[in-house]
């Protein structure tokens, strides 16, 4: 199988010449206790062959791990430690196992922070090396996948998605359609952020923005819609506002769209209490498929719940949800 070519897209660069696809042996020597590195290629050893061939000298302390070296353990019988002895043949071949047995022991190095560290350092990758490991050990996979992934982890990205669904439930009928030619008109054709002119054809450059967050109750209503450039939507997402924006804009956000300003002005996010939580759950009981429900159902009541909402249910729906 071909190797997926590996562009530098995210400015984190690779380290030239290491061999990333190379397995490692690790031991720590049995004299001095010092960890020591082999880089011994693309193939792997097998344990009775390291066993019967290798000798591996300490960098430390110059020891030589081999079934020819008696064992230094000074606190052990002398007929114990000595090469020929059954117990130091049984140590020699389980420390060649250990190091050698299974792609776990071994170990690879990064070739982005160039360490060489332990296999369950690195995630999974079919076809790469012996060990079928990715090149970059799991921090640099971290800190590349938090600059691909526009500054959130996986797991922040999979909760907002979660939550801004389980919110958009809630709104479902409070939205109101956004024309938009009428949205261009009232933002005179530019981003209300960067004042950068858009084309109304060009769909990719623009979005209409929900002022007041989705995530705090706010339903997408003509008041509450901006328009932005793609760049700047992007930065505001869910923030609140008085976070986004300055207090002249915020003035003059009011002004075009007749939002109140004392709550765009707000410190703190205000979450949006004046919601019909009734006509929520009646419409997520209509909802066709059945299949999903109480699982529909746990989800609004953790909803309702996290947003203080659950005394504007009605007491047929508090009973309903198990409240
Ligand atoms: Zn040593
Ligand atoms: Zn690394």
């Amino acid at each position: 199988m071909s190797r997926r070519k590996t562009r530098n897209v995210t400015g984190i660069s690779r380290i030239e010449g290491i061999p990333y696809h190379d397995a490692w042996i690790s031991y720590i020597c049995v004299n001095c206790k010092e960890l020591n590195l082999i880089n011994i290629g693309q193939e792997l050893l097998q344990p009775s062959e390291a066993f019967e061939n290798s000798i591996w000298e300490c960098t430390s302390c110059g020891f030589r791990h081999c079934k020819g070296s008696d064992l230094p353990f000074e606190n052990w019988p002398k007929a114990f430690i000595d090469s020929d002895s059954i117990t130091s043949v049984r140590f020699w071949q389980a420390f060649f196992r250990i190091a050698t047995e299974h792609k776990e022991s071994y170990w690879k190095q990064c070739n982005c922070c160039g360490r060489v560290l332990s296999f369950s350092a690195f995630s999974k990758h079919s076809d790469w090396g012996p060990l079928e490991r990715q090149m970059e050990c799991r921090g640099c996979k971290g800190a590349i996948n938090a600059e691909l992934n526009p500054k959130r982890t996986k797991q922040q990205l999979y909760e907002s998605s979660i939550r801004r669904r389980a919110a958009e439930l809630l709104l479902e009928g409070e939205n109101e359609t956004i024309i938009i030619e009428d949205l261009f008109k009232r933002f005179k054709g530019k981003c209300f952020k960067t004042k950068k002119d858009l084309e109304i054809n060009d769909r990719q450059s623009w979005a209409s923005d929900h002022i007041l967050p989705s995530k705090y109750l706010y339903p997408l209503t003509i008041q509450n819609t901006a328009l932005l450039s793609k760049e700047a939507n992007e930065s505001k997402r869910d923030k609140w506002p008085n976070e986004f924006y300055t207090n002249n804009e915020l003035i003059e956000l009011a002004k075009i769209t007749g939002a109140n300003l004392e709550l765009l002005s707000s410190k703190m996010p205000i979450i949006n209490t004046n919601i019909d939580v009734d006509a929520c759950v009646t419409r997520l009981l209509m909802v066709r498929e059945q299949s999903n429900l109480n699982k529909r159902l746990s989800e609004l009541k953790k909803l309702l719940i996290s947003y203080n909402l659950v005394d504007a249910l009605s007491n047929e729906n508090k009973k309903l949800l198990g409240f």
